[in-house]
């Protein structure tokens, strides 16, 4: 942690930017408990066909309904646990929990996979793929129905490593999703080497693109250059009627995003499924 610099060369204590700032250290001690007294939650997002308006997975997005806090977002939570390696149990969580849910739904006849975040450090761990192993044999799942997503970033920060662990992974029948595409560093000639199905475009491309130009330039490339490589393309952010037909018109085939569903807890996604509308979505704005 480095405090903020002042022009005068002094520097001053910024409680926001500090990682080990009371409240912080608060929730890195209750993390651990957090995860054996089950108080993370589980939300899931739809993800759809733009073409026929399928509902093709869910991603899982954990909360934290924490006893004194509150309610927690992950964007709060998540970047601590990513220096210890108390992101092995989240993300052993996450995957066992996404996984029982999704054979649920399976069994009820919805035949949708589940998309799973993982962080880097679950990525440089050397025994990820056993982890992952372990997570299906538990649950007795499939490994076609599980989709790991990795930011491009993450992914890049040890690309040889990387590229070694998503190899097992895919052999294991697993795929893999590069996330928040865009935003990271990553050159065509090693994502040509790289065995994952689907890129996901991130959202601050996607919000904009009616507005900006450049948006959606990045976005229209991004989908081509998705294709050109053999591989699928979603899109997050999608939060409005125009913005999907966009995406339609520029043959992005996957979609997701408030305007098509917000995260919402497992119990709730069988009577968002019997209410969605495919041809409202181009109705409402
Ligand atoms: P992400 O994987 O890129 O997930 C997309 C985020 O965008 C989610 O935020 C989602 O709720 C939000 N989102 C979806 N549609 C829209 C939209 O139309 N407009 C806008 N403005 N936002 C939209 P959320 O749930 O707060 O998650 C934030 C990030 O936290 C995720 O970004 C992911 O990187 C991380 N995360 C969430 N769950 C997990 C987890 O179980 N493990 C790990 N390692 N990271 C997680
Ligand atoms: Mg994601
Ligand atoms: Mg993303
Ligand atoms: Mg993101």
């Amino acid at each position: 942690y480095q405090a903020k610099e002042l022009h005068s060369g002094h520097s001053v204590y910024d409680a926001e930017r500090d990682p080990y700032g009371p409240r912080r250290l608060a929730l890195i001690n209750d993390i651990r408990g957090a995860i054996e007294d089950e108080q993370l939650l589980v939300y899931y997002q739809p993800k759809i066909d733009t073409v026929t308006g399928l509902v093709k997975g869910v991603e899982a997005l954990v909360r934290w309904q924490h006893p004194v806090h509150g309610f927690i977002p992950p964007n709060e939570f998540i970047p601590f646990c990513e220096v210890s390696d108390v992101i092995h149990d989240l993300t052993d969580y996450v995957v066992v929990k996404s996984l029982n849910d999704t054979l649920a739904w399976n069994k009820a006849g919805l035949d949708i996979k589940v998309s799973v975040n993982i962080a880097a450090r679950n990525l440089m761990n050397h025994s990820l793929s056993e982890q992952i192993q372990a997570a299906l044999t538990k649950t007795s799942a499939s490994a076609s129905i599980l989709q790991l997503e990795i930011t491009e970033n993450d992914l890049m920060h040890d690309p040889e490593r990387a590229k070694t662990t998503v190899k097992k992974l895919s052999e294991m029948g697993v795929g893999l999703t590069i996330d928040d595409f865009g935003t990271g560093y990553s050159s065509l000639s090693y994502l040509k080497h790289l065995r994952v199905q689907e890129l996901k475009i991130d959202q601050s491309f996607v919000i904009d693109m009616l507005k900006d130009e450049n948006d959606a330039v990045i976005v229209r490339s991004i989908i081509d250059l998705a294709h050109s490589l053999g591989l699928q393309v979603t899109s997050e952010g999608v939060e409005s009627a125009n913005i999907l037909k966009q995406l339609l018109s520029y043959g992005c085939e996957h979609a997701q995003g408030f305007h098509i569903a917000r995260p919402m807890p497992a119990t709730e996604l069988t009577s968002w499924l019997k209410s969605f509308n495919y041809q409202k979505l181009f109705e409402k704005t």
